[in-house]
């Protein structure tokens, strides 16, 4: 069987059945989709349709208005582009804690086989954990967030320098286009009641409608959807690619793909995004090289974490060594110290830290290069190791349209020392590694980027939207 598919029970494919299911849970996307395409593959061979499902609920924590928005604004796209392929295509929007929630399994009983996505964080890694034992009919998983299949590594890799050999050993054979899905039995069958109609007009007001924490408003610069995603990925490559390699760590001069939320849900793949860069790279002669380790490397490094350790969202998950000199800063003064709340809501003594926390409560996601600091900063100033990742944990699921994903966790741990190694002793972080506001006003342009947040707080409007 193809390195990307995971059955995971042992129930048989039913016969006769309606239609093969993909339901797509993290994929959110009608191109470049493994898990699409074997969907369709699977329905060819059984002479069936294929229906897609999707679906969004009230109840996953910290739901609210920011991701409800970004995930209800893909769904139009979304539609039109898996009608276009001949596939049926219905929506759930569970809109309050009372509504049915068994969508998925009636949907199930008349499937020959159910296909999802193989993902190993949040929300699917739990469904795919628990829903296998009691659909009742062949359930397969499929990797289609990596380019190299997280099925290829047997175990858990230490650090970027250990997988990044692997990875390239084998990039060729993954690197490719995934060939356009073809259905031969167009779907002719209604579309179930419940269906729930999403247009580009009517998001806000079934955002309104939702059960869910009102409180954290829509992203001032990012708008969700595959037409977006595309859009981004356009405005990179012809204005920032070529500034990305020297500039990436300069977060005034905005040289990086701002791509993170679409990639997150699904709505664009990291495959294609790798292809167009190299594509785009050797036409105008480039270098896409420092984007593709962040992209592949890094990324991948943070799935295989997710993938082997149970323990992702937790500081147990951190090496021997982190252990040892968290035990003896263990009691380490912190001056200034901050409760979550004062981070949360960006009340600490350091303009430059306040506009990193402004930019995560504004955009949904702050620049890379500064959230090392802002994590970092956030170790320093709570009065636990333990705390500092609660908080940071907290703020990703509430506010960061990228968060819950793989690259949260292990960049989270990061700050404490994953994937890194041991530097010089220092109070609080031992010899975990320490970034300063030195450093920071040294490399990077402190004050342009304090007045952009500072505009975009002030005026709502973000002059580096899309649109
Ligand atoms: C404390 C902390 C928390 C973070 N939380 C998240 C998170 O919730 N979600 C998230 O996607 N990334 C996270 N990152 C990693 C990184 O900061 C973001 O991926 C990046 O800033 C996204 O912006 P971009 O799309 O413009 O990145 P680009 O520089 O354009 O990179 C392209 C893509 O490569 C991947 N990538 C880039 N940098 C990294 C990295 N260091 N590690 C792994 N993958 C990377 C991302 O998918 C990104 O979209 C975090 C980093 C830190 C230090």
């Amino acid at each position: 069987m193809d390195l990307r598919v995971r059955p995971l029970n042992d129930a048989p494919v039913r016969h006769p059945a309606k239609y093969v299911l993909y339901w797509t849970q993290m994929n959110r996307r009608a191109d470049s989709n493994h898990a699409l395409a074997y969907a369709a593959e699977q329905a060819n061979c059984l002479r069936l349709p294929l229906l897609v499902y999707e679906g969004l609920t009230c109840t996953y924590p910290e739901a609210n208005d920011r991701m409800h928005t970004f995930v209800l604004e893909g769904v139009p796209e979304q539609q039109k582009r898996m009608e276009e392929l001949g596939a049926g295509y219905c929506f759930y929007l569970r809109k309050r804690r009372r509504d049915d929630n068994r969508v998925l399994y009636k949907l199930a009983t008349e499937a020959a086989l159910v296909v999802t996505d193989d993902y190993p964080t949040f929300i699917a890694a739990q469904h795919n954990t628990q829903v296998p034992a009691r659909i009742g009919v062949a359930f397969h998983a499929v990797d289609s967030s990596c380019v190299v299949p997280m099925n290829h590594f047997a175990k858990r890799e230490w650090a970027a320098y250990t997988i990044r050999p692997k990875i390239q050993k084998v990039l060729r054979q993954f690197l490719r286009p995934v060939a356009p899905v073809e259905l031969a039995n167009r779907w002719r069958l209604p579309r179930p009641e419940w269906h729930t109609a999403v247009t580009n007009g009517n998001v806000s007001s079934l955002v309104a409608e939702c059960e869910i924490d009102h409180g954290v408003r829509p992203s001032l610069s990012f708008s969700g959807g595959r037409l977006f995603a595309e859009k981004t990925l356009h405005a990179f490559l012809t204005a920032r690619l070529r500034r990305y390699a020297g500039e990436k760590n300069s977060p005034a001069n905005h040289a990086t793909s701002d791509l993170s939320p679409y990639i997150h849900f699904g709505q664009i793949s990291t495959l294609e995004v790798a292809l167009a860069a190299e594509g785009y790279a050797e036409e105008h002669k480039l270098a896409a090289t420092e984007f593709l380790e962040e992209l592949i490397v890094r990324r991948e490094l943070a799935f295989n974490f997710t993938r082997f350790c149970k323990e992702y969202d937790s500081l147990e998950a951190l090496p021997e060594w982190v252990q040892v000199t968290m035990r003896k800063h263990a009691n380490d003064r912190r001056e200034p110290m901050y409760s979550a709340e004062q981070l949360e809501w960006a009340r600490t003594h350091d303009p430059l830290w306040n506009a990193c926390q402004r930019e995560m409560l504004l955009r949904g996601k702050i620049h890379g290069y500064y959230r090392m600091y802002w994590g970092k900063k956030i170790m320093e100033w709570s009065p636990s190791l333990e705390q500092a990742h609660q908080t940071m944990l907290h703020i990703h699921d509430r506010y960061a349209l990228d968060g819950r994903d793989p690259n949260t966790y292990a960049s989270v741990l990061w700050c404490f020392g994953l994937h890194d190694r041991p530097w010089g002793e220092r109070p609080i972080f031992g010899t975990i590694r320490y970034m300063g506001y030195d450093g920071m006003k040294r490399k990077t342009d402190v004050p342009g980027y304090i007045k952009e947040i500072d505009h975009l707080e002030r005026t709502g409007v973000d002059p580096f939207r899309i649109h």
